[in-house]
């Protein structure tokens, strides 16, 4: 191993947009910034978001906002007061990134990409002198409290005055967050809450029927009924997709929380879904009453309740024969399809994670207790939310926050 270089000045390691930002700020305080990634290039889970369109962040004012972090939601609202969806709009408009509103007042970049973005911004970030090294993979603290990092050329150790960790969450590790970090920081005395699956899909269990004819189809637009651990009903209007396993999407996503936990707390998760959320039910009932006439129940349920493809058949999978002849309990299912769903999708396929470096376990500036001098931003800190911008607003306003707050102790610290 090459010696510890002893360098005043920052170390920033992950370079997702969370890195990034705490880069950027720092640097823009005088710092010296040293910014170490495991991969060969920098942000690429961002550049995957800009597949989907790069939802930058969403319009829905404050405390809304704030509300879908969830049990985070203080200290998060925290972050967001410095930096918020505006802010974030803004800075975007500094690197010549023009943002919009878009359906849901999601927002997204003009050309809804995020490779511009991110080559302007890597490109700022090294005219101001913020110093690149990718394949240095983060390996933990040696007995000195050095940063320990695998490179192409075997182990490196290099000091920083202080440290940002910004190594995100669990899901698409090949993207270069694969959680590896966990067990070294648990090492270090920190608390750290297993990675779970966040904005992910749910295994139902399908007929090798259904799952092989309607993998992938959409269902649109759906209510999804839930329960909370109170007994409580709640209601949410949006789209899923049937997969081969189970059922997939946004409206899904925006579930994962409450269903991820009451399979936890009872094996499976009850759900139920308005197929016809346009139609009134009593209305429903008395058309699906009329005389068939010889017609196929398919044709019927097209008929006289526009139900067919995949909602047809997911009538199917839920009731029997018997319950299939009687209209009035598929009816009653079209508005209100059981279903159980048995187990979350794994990690690696999440949108995000949930889990990962406790808010306890850090000061209100992001400093672990257990590490004075090492801030944690982004997705590895334990809190999510839904799709729809809110995941990388947290991450750019806990970037920025933890770059702050470093540059300030290094300056206090000499
Ligand atoms: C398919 C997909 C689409 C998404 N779309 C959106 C969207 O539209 N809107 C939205 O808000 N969010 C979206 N997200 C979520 C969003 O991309 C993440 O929440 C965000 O990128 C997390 O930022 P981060 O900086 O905390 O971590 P990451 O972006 O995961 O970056 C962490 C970096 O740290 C590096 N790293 C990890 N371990 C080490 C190590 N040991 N040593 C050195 N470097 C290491 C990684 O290689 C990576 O570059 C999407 C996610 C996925 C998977």
């Amino acid at each position: 191993m090459s010696p510890a270089t002893a360098l005043p000045g920052l170390a920033v390691v992950g370079g997702g947009p969370a890195g990034l930002m705490a880069a950027e700020t720092a640097r823009a305080s005088g710092l010296e910034v040293d910014l170490f990634e495991a991969k060969g290039s920098v942000g690429r889970k961002f550049l995957i978001a800009g597949k989907g369109g790069l939802n930058l962040t969403h319009a829905e004012p404050m405390p809304g906002f704030a509300r879908r972090y969830g049990v985070r939601e203080a200290e998060v609202a925290a972050w967001l007061r410095d930096f918020g969806a505006d802010d974030l709009r803004e800075w975007a408009r500094g690197l010549g990134v023009d943002t919009y509103v878009g359906t849901s007042d999601r927002v997204f970049p003009l050309d809804r990409k995020a490779a511009p973005l991110l080559r302007g911004w890597v490109r700022r970030l090294k005219d101001q002198g913020v110093r690149f090294h990718v394949q240095h993979r983060w390996l933990g603290l040696d007995e000195d409290g050095a940063l320990r990092f695998a490179t192409p050329e075997g182990e490196r150790a290099f000091r920083a005055g202080a440290t940002v960790l910004a190594l995100g969450g669990g899901s698409w590790p090949q993207l270069g967050s694969d959680g590896a970090w966990v067990p070294a920081l648990q090492a270090q005395g920190v608390d750290v809450a297993p990675l779970v699956p966040s904005n992910c899909g749910f295994d139902i269990g399908w007929s090798a029927h259904f799952a092989q004819r309607h993998a992938g189809a959409p269902l649109k637009p759906v209510v999804a009924h839930w329960r909370d651990a109170d007994g409580r009903e709640h209601a949410l209007q949006g789209e899923c997709v049937a997969t081969a396993t189970g059922i997939e999407g946004s409206l899904i996503y925006a579930l994962s929380v409450p269903l991820r936990e009451a399979i936890a707390r009872d094996g499976r998760a009850r759900l139920w879904l308005d197929l016809v959320p346009g139609r009134e039910a009593g209305r429903l009932r008395r058309d699906l009453a009329r005389a068939r006439n010889g017609r196929s129940l398919g044709e019927h349920l097209r008929r006289h309740a526009g139900v067919s493809g995949v909602k047809a058949a997911l009538l199917r999978e839920a009731l029997d024969p018997s319950a299939l002849a009687d209209m009035d309990r598929v009816a009653d299912a079209l508005k209100r399809l059981p279903l159980v769903l048995r187990r979350p999708r794994p990690l690696e396929e999440a949108i995000s994670s949930g889990g990962g470096v406790r808010l306890e376990a850090l000061d209100e500036s992001l400093m672990l207790a257990a590490l004075p001098g090492v801030f944690c931003a982004g997705e590895m800190l334990d809190w999510e939310a839904p799709t729809g911008g809110y995941l990388l607003t947290a991450c750019f306003a806990s970037g920025r926050r933890a770059g702050l707050a470093a540059a300030q102790r290094l300056r206090r610290c000499g």
